[in-house]
């Protein structure tokens, strides 16, 4: 079976936050799980109202903190659903990036603003331990639904561009390495730190 029905509880470690309201630090499927190659269904609107769904978005929000991820796609914890959180903090993993709220989309919809592109290294939960320099556009308009239902549309540019983009792409049953033109920078995070940082 790829990919868990959304009322199921996917795989993950079950804590209690410090009120005692439940969550999970999801487990993330890494590349070669064939969950991550599949378009994720959209969420209906009965769905989206469910207390499984609310849950679940709660858990994705832990889970992408808890491993200082700036974004996770349901897809990366066996749910192929087409939501996808995203945050930017102060992050050890992205230092001195700009700061993005926490942001929930739920079936989004993305155009392109410009034609131009613009490289930058990304890395991904699903493939743990690596960077690569990947073109992205650099300004998009974005169209979603919130956790609560509510209708988004805005404008992002730059790294909060690609971060949307990176997710949307996981909502697609793509991976960054898809993006890539040439592999020449893929790197290990130590040879990263050491032969690429800064460049
Ligand atoms: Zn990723």
């Amino acid at each position: 079976m790829v990919g868990y029905p959304i009322r199921f509880r996917p795989p993950g470690l079950y804590v209690k936050d410090q009120n005692q309201n439940s969550m999970s630090i999801l487990k993330v499927a890494r590349l070669g799980h064939p969950v991550l190659r599949k378009v994720a269904e959209p969420v209906s609107e009965k769905e989206l109202r469910s207390d499984a769904t609310r849950q679940f978005i709660t858990d994705m929000v832990q889970t992408m903190r808890e491993y200082d991820g700036v974004g996770l796609a349901a897809d990366q914890v066996h749910v192929s659903k087409q939501i996808a959180v995203l945050e930017v903090a102060d992050n050890p993993r992205y230092p001195e990036k700009p700061l993005v709220p926490l942001t929930v989309l739920i079936n989004p919809i993305i155009t392109p603003l410009t034609e131009e592109f613009e490289d930058d290294w990304e890395g991904c939960l699903s493939i743990p331990d690596m960077r690569g320099k990947v073109p992205r556009y650099k300004s998009i308009r974005v169209q979603a639904l919130d956790r609560d239902g509510a209708s988004l549309d805005f404008v992002a540019a730059g790294f909060h561009a690609r971060v949307i983009q990176h997710e949307w792409d996981h909502l697609n049953g793509k991976v960054y390495l898809d993006r890539m033109l040439d592999l020449s920078t893929l790197s290990f995070i130590t040879e990263f730190a050491r032969y690429w940082l800064g460049k």
